[in-house]
């Protein structure tokens, strides 16, 4: 089959698009023939490499995957070949306390499609059958492949994490990422009032169109006051973070008292600092969250099939020139995903 493969870590040229075997399905497994498959950051760092994190060479990357099921292993009883399918990305052991629990985001044999394990940017690729999501018929390979990652992280942030309530106002950071995209449009659907940050008035005007209530550009404005300014100098109640470093001091000094941080990533750094006065005395709660469970995935697939949640394609590139759509969303121009169609 046709893949993008990497034999070494590095920037985008070290993606090839090369022949490789076609992987071998186990029993409690499903063959995919892929249709489309979204990027996310985590395949950027992936590429580059991870200290620490030895993922295994050659390598092909991809967690966000739609398609066909085009066979099932002996032990498969749920789904059948024919069927069109969007995967969980994240394989679990199924066994543990953690993955019984319901929590398969905590299972310490956990990961991603594409990450310690072959992914997506392949003509074909082999997933556990509990990994297969009811596709929702409406939507394109490219719009069902844009949904998992992105939707499955921000709802376990707001809902599981930062326990969203109605009425409550949040600030949504990097409004044109896909993390970002997903948490205006769940923020909107529990009824907070959301203000939403980017670096162009293109990108502000497309979160604005997705349901955001106040609007920031953050090269231009300072956040913090800016938020002070929409809130009537009280603060949010919950700040929606991924961004690291940049935008740190900001999340926090936008927060009102009792507050919660939630953050899922540090795209432009991670050694930021806390004033522990300010953490005591304002009641704050910083709160990370990894991922989410499979059954937050279920919910969200009813509310896309239910036209409540919808993924946003910004840009469909071939499988072919997977480096091509690296190298565009390192660039940050994005709104909502990159997608490869295979
Ligand atoms: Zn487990």
């Amino acid at each position: 089959m046709k893949a993008i493969v990497f034999h070494q870590h590095g920037e985008p040229d070290v993606l090839k698009f090369e022949d490789v075997a076609e992987p071998t399905i186990r029993p409690n497994e499903v063959l995919v023939r892929v249709k489309a498959c979204a990027l996310n950051h985590l395949d950027l760092w992936v590429r580059r490499g991870i200290p620490g994190v030895p993922i295994p060479l050659p390598h092909i990357p991809g967690s966000d995957i739609s398609g066909e099921i085009v066979q099932i292993g002996a032990d498969v009883t749920t789904v059948r070949v024919g069927q069109k399918v969007v995967l969980a990305p994240l394989v679990s052991c199924g066994k543990c306390t953690a993955c019984v629990a319901g929590l398969d985001n905590h299972c310490r044999q956990a990961t991603n499609l594409g990450y310690m394990i072959d992914g997506g940017c392949a003509e074909f690729v082999r997933a556990p059958e509990v990994n297969c999501l009811p596709y929702p018929e409406r939507l394109t390979f490219e719009e069902a492949a844009s949904i998992p990652l992105v939707f499955q992280t921000a709802w376990h942030m707001l809902i599981a994490r930062a326990e969203l309530q109605p009425g409550e106002d949040i600030l949504v950071l990097g409004a044109g990422s896909g993390v970002g995209s997903a948490a205006i449009q769940i923020g909107k659907f529990f009824g907070a009032r959301v203000i939403a940050t980017a670096g162009s008035d293109e990108k502000l005007a497309k979160a604005k169109e997705f349901g955001a209530d106040h609007l920031i550009n953050h090269k231009t404005q300072k956040i913090r006051d800016e938020v002070r300014r929409i809130t009537n100098k009280r603060g949010v109640d919950v700040v929606f973070e991924h961004v690291g470093t940049a935008t740190w001091d900001d999340s926090l000094a936008s927060l009102a008292s009792g507050g919660r941080l939630v953050t899922c990533g540090a795209t432009t750094g991670y050694d930021a600092k806390v004033d522990l006065r300010f953490l005591f005395s304002r009641q704050l709660s910083l709160l990370g969250s990894y991922m989410g469970a499979k059954s937050e995935l279920h919910t969200v697939m009813k509310l896309v099939a239910a036209g409540r949640l919808k993924p946003i394609v910004d840009r469909v590139f071939p499988l072919a020139e997977a480096a091509a759509a690296h190298a565009y969303l390192e660039s940050g121009s994005q709104f909502g995903k990159v997608v490869l169609r295979v």
